[in-house]
């Protein structure tokens, strides 16, 4: 069976693990976690970065800094990740979910712009498969209404809107290491600061609401609570798997991008002739080869797709369930139908895509898509 995903080592994760050991501190902030902060703060200029346990994590921290209060509004695509939209309703925000563009995943800013009220706080938008949503028009949204926006790059190293690094263009953004994603550490996050009036209080929400990080500097000559927080930063052994990849972060990058562009190169004649669309990547993004996905014509072609896959060693799989319908939320949905979020619940399946794909493996997963396709649909 050619798996989905599969988790993988780079080369040197096992050599930075143990030598985070022998250097004396395994716990947060040690000297792998100041690498990894170094790394993204150099590469893509963010104002500051936070190592953190997951982008779950990235994204509660997020909802707090932003002062999120039970009433306060917030704005989320319905087609996402839970963690998107459970960051707020922790803080007891009052979801309200908008739609994705009519040809991709993305939210649309025509759905956004009409859910906006006086108590709308923040807008979370995610970076669907890496590719940048379209931010100038949600940005200046925002900026019109004096609502933050959050942007959720759990899939989005690596990539780019218009130039600007995702994640640097919110006034947080969050990034995910998960073992699906392009980088991993098993589970790890980052929080992104963008707006330098954050990071004072993100050190403190990091950990445990104490002031901590300013003491070590000696900024402070005891720590104490001084605000709420939990416990957000990661071990540094997941720093140190996570600082292997980084390293190779190019290599990576180069592979993923091969992989995609196989599939690409295998399916885009074929596929549309049974109604099923490749992925858009439109000309203000870029792709990071997150993801290869399909978007079948109907549930009952993705459910032979995938079955057909299946029975010949191929584990493809679909992705989110719209949040509105979700058993949490649908009765607390204000009954807007959400179709192009409910479409890519029914339509959208997944090709395995991972560092140590083969060429053959890859080539056996297309060929039995368009076998599949040309039998069944
Ligand atoms: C993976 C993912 C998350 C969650 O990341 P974790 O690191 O597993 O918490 C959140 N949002 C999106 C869009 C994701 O793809």
């Amino acid at each position: 069976m050619i798996p989905f995903n599969k988790p993988y080592l780079h080369g040197r994760e096992l050599v930075y693990i143990a030598q985070a050991v022998a250097s004396g501190k395994i716990s947060g902030d040690g000297l792998f976690t100041k690498r990894c902060h170094d790394f993204f703060e150099g590469r893509y200029g963010f104002s500051k970065t936070l190592m953190t346990t997951s982008c779950t994590d990235a994204l509660e921290m997020a909802a707090i800094l932003l002062d999120i209060q039970p009433g306060d509004e917030v704005i989320v695509p319905a087609f996402t990740f839970v963690s998107s939209a459970n960051a707020f309703a922790l803080r007891g925000a009052k979801l309200v979910f908008a739609d994705s563009e009519p040809d991709n995943p993305n939210v649309s800013v025509a759905t956004i712009a009409p859910l906006i009220t006086p108590r709308t706080k923040a807008i979370v938008v995610v970076h669907y498969a890496g590719v940048a949503c379209d931010m100038d028009p949600i940005l200046a949204l925002a900026e019109r209404h004096g609502v933050r926006v959050v942007e959720d790059a759990a899939q989005a190293i690596d990539s780019y809107y218009k130039g600007r690094p995702l994640g640097s263009l919110g006034a947080l953004g969050t990034f995910s290491f998960h073992e699906t994603k392009n980088v991993i550490a098993g589970e790890g996050g980052l929080l992104a600061i963008n707006d330098p009036g954050y990071i004072h209080r993100a050190e403190i929400i990091r950990e445990k609401g104490t002031n901590r990080s300013s003491f070590f500097r000696g900024e402070v000559d005891k720590y104490g609570w001084v605000d709420i927080g939990s416990s957000f930063l990661p071990s540094d052994i997941v720093s140190a798997y996570l600082f292997a990849q980084l390293e190779n972060l190019e290599v990576i990058q180069a592979r993923r991008k091969s992989l995609w562009q196989q599939y690409w190169n295998a399916l885009a004649a074929e596929a549309p002739k049974h109604g099923v669309q490749l992925p858009v990547v439109p000309d203000y993004a870029t792709n990071n080869a997150h993801m290869f996905y399909l978007v079948c014509p109907s549930l009952e072609v993705r459910t032979r797709l995938i079955n057909g896959l299946k029975a010949n060693g191929v584990h493809a799989v679909f992705h989110y369930l719209s949040l509105h319908s979700s058993p949490y939320f649908a009765d607390k949905h204000d009954g807007r139908s959400i179709p192009n979020s409910d479409r890519f619940s029914d339509c959208l399946v997944r090709l395995p895509l991972f560092y140590e794909l083969t060429d053959e493996q890859c080539a056996h997963v297309s060929d039995t898509v368009i076998q599949v396709l040309r039998e069944a649909c």
